[in-house]
């Protein structure tokens, strides 16, 4: 293998001024921090592009972790070679020969962002070409529809040859959207949810409702492992674990059959939201899909949304659950959702759920609800855990059993 660099690129067209050299900062920062476990290789920021020196690290790994980059619009595998007309037609003819079995036609695409390079991007086409023919046979140059495009970028230090390019994941760098409060269940939804806001630039934080003894402790590791796979994403997450076991027994005891469920998720949203404020946390997201469950009705949502005056994101709200576990396979966390522990939301909960809870109806019942009393002291015993990446490939099922 030739190519001895990544040349990255991201969104450019929308990012100006300020912003987008905080964005560049932080993409750089994401990169280096998937990149730790690779000593030798380096990331450097040059103008509009960022750029992995590979230094002697094969490259099939580091794409692997590049592809889980949010903020990366694409890259490409790169042979650095000096700014000098030779030596660019040498290395062309290597990056040919990397992918000689499947071309029969090629050309040159040269930019030269270094100005000062006497060599105009015309003319290294030309010259660049032409050296390629002259060192093969039964190629062909074809400009409109090539079976190799050998981009030429001609920089200030050096000049980058590369040919083809991966996709990246798209989105924003995380960190640069501030910091969301993830409500994360065991469930398929609310992980793809944490992904999907990952992908916008929010840092996450998740909370988690158990109700031991009645969900156990695998239940509980169950969440932290989805958890620790969305640090693939976005590195570490906080994840608060909020203890609802007397709350919920106390919803049963006071609330109808047919609303607690209802009374249930006001009171985990108001939880939330005092958690979100102590944290500094300026918005909220579910896994809710509109119309999937009882809860999930526009009704439900209506009803259970007047408790908090945060933004609640949904990124989910759209789309079908086949959407969604299609999303959860490609990130590795539908193996860990299918997982048959049992969430507290399910154990407590009659199977007569109100479709279409109303927000008078809500307040009539909570007036036989303690509602600050149990919210305060649910906030007051919740524990804090801090998932990290390096925690990622542990096997930490594998320490209850
Ligand atoms: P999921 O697959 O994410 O569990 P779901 O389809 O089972 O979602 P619900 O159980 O109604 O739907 O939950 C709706 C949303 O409420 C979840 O996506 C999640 O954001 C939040 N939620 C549910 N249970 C919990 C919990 N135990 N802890 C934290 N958040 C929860
Ligand atoms: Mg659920």
């Amino acid at each position: 293998m030739i190519y001895n660099h990544i040349l990255v690129r991201f969104g450019e067209l929308a990012l100006r001024g300020k912003n987008r050299s905080s964005f560049e900062k932080q993409l750089v920062q994401n990169i280096r921090s998937v990149m730790g476990t690779f000593e030798d290789v380096k990331v450097k920021r040059t103008f509009g592009r960022i750029i992995v020196h590979l230094n002697g690290q094969e490259h099939e790994p580091v794409i692997e972790k590049l592809k889980t980059v949010f903020g990366i619009h694409s890259f490409s595998l790169a042979l650095k070679v000096e700014n000098d007309v030779n030596a660019i037609q040498e290395g062309a003819l290597h990056v040919f020969h990397e992918h000689q079995e499947t071309t029969k036609t090629f050309k040159i695409s040269a930019r030269r962002a270094y100005k000062s390079f006497p060599v105009s991007s015309q003319e290294l086409n030309h010259k660049v070409g032409g050296f390629v023919l002259s060192q093969t046979e039964d190629l062909t140059v074809d400009v409109h529809n090539p079976d190799l495009n050998i981009n030429v970028e001609v920089r200030e230090q050096a000049t980058f040859i590369t040919a083809g390019s991966f996709p990246g994941a798209g989105g924003l760098p995380v960190g640069t959207s501030g910091k969301v409060l993830m409500m994360l269940s065991g469930g398929i939804d609310s992980p793809v949810a944490g992904y999907l806001t990952m992908k916008r630039g929010a840092k996450l934080e998740a909370v988690h409702f158990h109700s031991p003894p009645y969900t156990n402790e695998r239940a509980k590791q169950k969440v932290l492992d989805l958890a620790r796979t969305l640090t693939k994403f976005g590195g570490d997450i906080t994840i608060h674990l909020v203890p609802f076991t007397e709350v919920q027994k106390h919803i049963r005891a006071e609330v109808p059959s047919n609303f607690q469920m209802t009374i249930m998720r006001r009171v985990m949203l108001r939880i939330s939201e005092q958690i979100a404020n102590n944290e500094q946390i300026l918005a909220i997201a579910t896994g809710e899909s509109l119309g999937q469950v009882a809860s999930q009705t526009l009704h439900s949502i209506h009803t259970i949304n007047e408790v908090t005056n945060l933004p609640v994101l949904r990124p989910l709200i759209t789309m079908d659950k086949l959407e969604v576990m299609d999303i959860a396979k490609k990130i590795g966390t539908y193996d860990i959702s299918i997982l048959p522990y049992e969430d507290c939301c399910t154990i407590f909960l009659p199977d007569d759920p109100k479709t279409k809870p109303r927000r008078d109806q809500a307040h009539k019942f909570e007036q036989y609800v303690h509602i600050d009393h149990y919210v305060a002291d649910a906030v007051n015993r919740t524990e804090k855990i801090v998932i990290s990446e390096k925690m990622r490939d542990q096997k930490t099922m594998d320490l209850l059993f």
